[in-house]
């Protein structure tokens, strides 16, 4: 097959998701993997003094068109998952993921790259380009190329080591909960529980060839079942198996995390401390907006400080209300998301299900674009391409003059084959191709009802702020001004500030300004009342107390464990030295990569009843294992870096306060927003651009405003 026959190798335009086959994906990704190697090959070979010309551009192209090939395939792959696609992803996916591993310790390249920041030119260079070689020697350097051949070595071991453990961590999680069932034959015990959940149930059972009702500890099971069966010791037994999930009380010990956990956290440090640095968490805030792991803990625990009297309100009044009204005297763990369901639904008056009825799938699109219209000056219409599903629209966003800005597609419903969940991915990023300007594309994706019967699916207001928040990720990609590809978008930007624009988006929501012309009832078409409004906003603080601290918690029991856990024991927390595991496991034997010693499970229960201590209210039942379930920090890749959501709440909120205070709507304030936070993407540090907008460093004022926790 030559190079112009396969489809993901035309770069001239848009995807061309009208040709592309499973067939495609290996010739197409040995293509560009050969490319970008002959690419780099070229910088490494180079004998001319270093010059952006001749380190940074000769490879751009060549990266640029494996990150637009793969992340085709990578789409495909979560949104029309058939087999075939499937199976050339995943044959792909070690080589792709190799090649990344094998650049990162590419000496040669690595030292170019640092003559070209040590040399002359350096200084001429724009932001953007200063940011873009800043940003790739710090990557050299966390990917190991500054390391002997000893530990360059080792440090590779474990970094194959911590990623089959995360993957062994999720498979326990994923396999206790699947060896896990209840079944219940009368229907009388369910009592309580939505009727589209029971049925669900029966449908499981039948499944297995049993009568009765299947419940499971998946989520579309487990969370009505806690929020809404009147059946106090079926709560108790849901809670106390998912409590324990994947745990030394778990059902299988063949699933307990255990020692999962305390190999990943010996692995971690050994990894920091192979690059320099004291712990895991100093690592992980290298590449974040947060500087230090203090900075990091006193953020927390002022968050905690603040939201504790609220939480103290809270969980007395659901203890109130559940002696009283509920007849429950002793609530306990397994209590709580059902009082809490039934105190807001006796005070509030109104359910998502009245909610529903008022958001008509074109009211609201059209009242998201009305928003972004207004504050930013551009406009959004329609256009078309070739797409993957025939419901999927595609858009373009132009400016005031008509000028072209950027392009998105749109897949709104669920169905067979596409991974679950809302996100938002680039598919072409801003750049310019010799005098040419590439412009950017993104992906937005949802998982919510499709239209039955040619009739347009009405969303919950959950639904109508996914949207928003998936959007508001979409205008950082869209929005952006930077001309080289690394820094532009999201690219570059620190994982504790990308979640800035898109729960920025998310105020919308709650503005009677926006909400008024976004609604019309299903039968009526009239707008939301004002003062179902009233009562929407009412509620919108119910419990935020509680909720906060409790992902304070979480946050500070990763920032803490990273910090404060020392493999090999207590004796070694004193001592300024390396720890055993780093300096004297042997390289290369087959035990490699594990760790001579770990420290033991009583250090880690230790950390988390210290964390609690600080900052819970709410007492935990002795089984409580979360721990092993963490999947965040021990699986995905928040680890010392699950303080990110509470730590862009922060940003977001206070950004959005600039627009309460000048008009919600106001084109000057969007325009300010446009400029110094969205264009600019990773081409300056976040909180440089966050000040710029703002006018000052973030405060917490207005996240506290908003969640109604204000002294009063
Ligand atoms: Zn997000």
């Amino acid at each position: 097959m030559n190079d112009n026959a396969n489809p993901l190798l035309d770069f001239s335009g848009l995807p061309r998701f009208d040709r592309i086959r499973a067939e495609h994906v290996a010739p197409a990704v040995d293509a560009l993997l050969r490319n970008a190697r002959e690419a780099i090959q070229r910088v490494d070979d180079d004998a001319h003094p270093a010059s952006w010309a001749n380190v940074v551009v000769p490879t751009e192209t060549a990266f640029d068109h494996l990150d637009r090939a793969w992340g085709v395939v990578q789409h495909l792959n979560a949104v029309v998952s058939a087999p075939a696609i499937r199976d050339a992803y995943n044959a792909a996916l070690p080589k792709v993921t190799a090649f990344y591993a094998d650049i990162a310790q590419d000496r040669r390249w690595f030292a170019r790259f640092r003559a070209l920041a040590e040399g002359p030119g350096f200084a001429q260079l724009d932001d953007a380009r200063r940011k873009v070689v800043d940003n790739a020697l710090r990557d050299f350097r966390l990917g190991g190329a500054e390391l002997d051949d000893r530990d360059r070595e080792r440090f590779k071991e474990v970094q194959e080591a911590l990623a089959s453990l995360s993957a062994k961590f999720d498979d326990n999680v994923l396999d206790s909960e699947n060896a896990w069932a209840h079944y219940v034959d009368d229907r009388q015990a369910l009592r309580g529980v939505p009727a589209d959940v029971i049925a669900q149930m029966r449908d499981e059972a039948e499944s297995d060839g049993r009568a009765g009702y299947k419940l499971t500890l998946r989520s579309p099971c487990y969370v009505p079942v806690m929020q809404y069966a009147d059946d106090r010791s079926l709560r108790a037994t849901m809670h106390r198996a998912s409590a324990t999930r994947a745990s030394d009380l778990g059902g299988s010990p063949s699933f307990d995390n255990s020692d999962v956990i305390l190999r990943i956290l010996a692995l971690r440090h050994e990894e920091a401390r192979l690059l320099g640095y004291r712990n895991y968490a100093e690592l992980s805030l290298e590449p974040k907006m947060a500087q230090t792991p203090s900075e990091v803990l006193a953020f927390l625990r002022d968050l905690a400080h603040r939201a504790r009297p609220f939480a103290t309100r809270e969980y007395d009044d659901l203890k109130a209300f559940a002696r009283d009204a509920l007849g429950i005297d002793d609530m306990a763990a397994w209590d709580l998301a059902y009082v809490s369901e039934k105190l807001k639904a006796h005070r509030f008056a109104y359910s998502e299900q009245d909610l529903k009825q008022y958001f008509p799938e074109d009211r609201v699109l059209a009242g998201l674009f009305r928003v972004v219209e207004t504050i930013y000056g551009v406009e959004v219409r329609p256009s078309v391409a070739p797409t993957w599903h025939p419901t999927v629209r595609f858009f373009e966003i132009v400016d005031a003059k008509g000028a072209l800005v950027g392009q998105f597609y749109l897949d709104l419903y669920a169905r067979e084959g596409k991974q679950s969940g809302a996100w938002m991915d680039d598919a072409i990023n801003r750049r310019y191709v010799h005098d040419r300007l590439q412009h950017p594309v993104a992906y937005l994706t949802c998982n919510f009802s499709r239209p039955v019967n040619g009739a347009q699916p009405y969303f919950t207001h959950r639904e109508v702020i996914t949207l928003f928040h998936e959007f508001g990720h979409g205008l950082h990609q869209l929005l952006t001004r930077v001309d080289v590809a690394a820094v532009s978008g999201l690219q570059g930007v620190e994982w504790d500030a990308v979640e800035l624009p898109s729960q920025f988006m998310e105020n919308y929501c709650w503005q009677w300004d926006v909400l008024s012309h976004m609604t019309a009832h299903r039968e009526t078409g009239a707008p939301l009342p004002r003062q179902l409004f009233e009562r929407m906003l009412a509620a919108r603080n119910f419990g935020t107390g509680l909720a906060m601290l409790r992902q304070a918690e979480f946050a500070l029991f990763d920032m803490r464990v990273h910090i404060d856990y020392i493999p090999g024991g207590r004796e070694s927390t004193s001592g300024e030295g390396p720890s055993r595991a780093a300096s004297s496991a042997p390289a290369g034997s087959s035990a490699a990569a594990e760790p001579q010693a770990w420290g033991d499970a009583n250090d880690l229960q230790a950390i988390l009843d210290d964390v609690r201590r600080e900052v819970a209210v709410v007492p935990k039942p002795p089984y409580d294992r979360f721990i092993h379930a963490f999947d965040h920090v021990f699986a995905g890749g928040y680890a010392a870096g699950y303080y990110s959501y509470q730590w862009a709440q922060v940003l977001s909120a206070d950004a959005f306060s600039l627009f309460e205070e000048v008009g919600v709507l106001s084109p000057e304030i969007g325009a300010r927003f446009r400029d110094e936070v969205l264009a600019r993407g990773g081409s300056r540090p976040a909180l440089e651009s966050f000040v710029a907008f703002r006018g000052r460093p973030p405060s917490l004022d207005a996240l506290l405003r908003h969640n109604g926790m204000v002294a009063s």
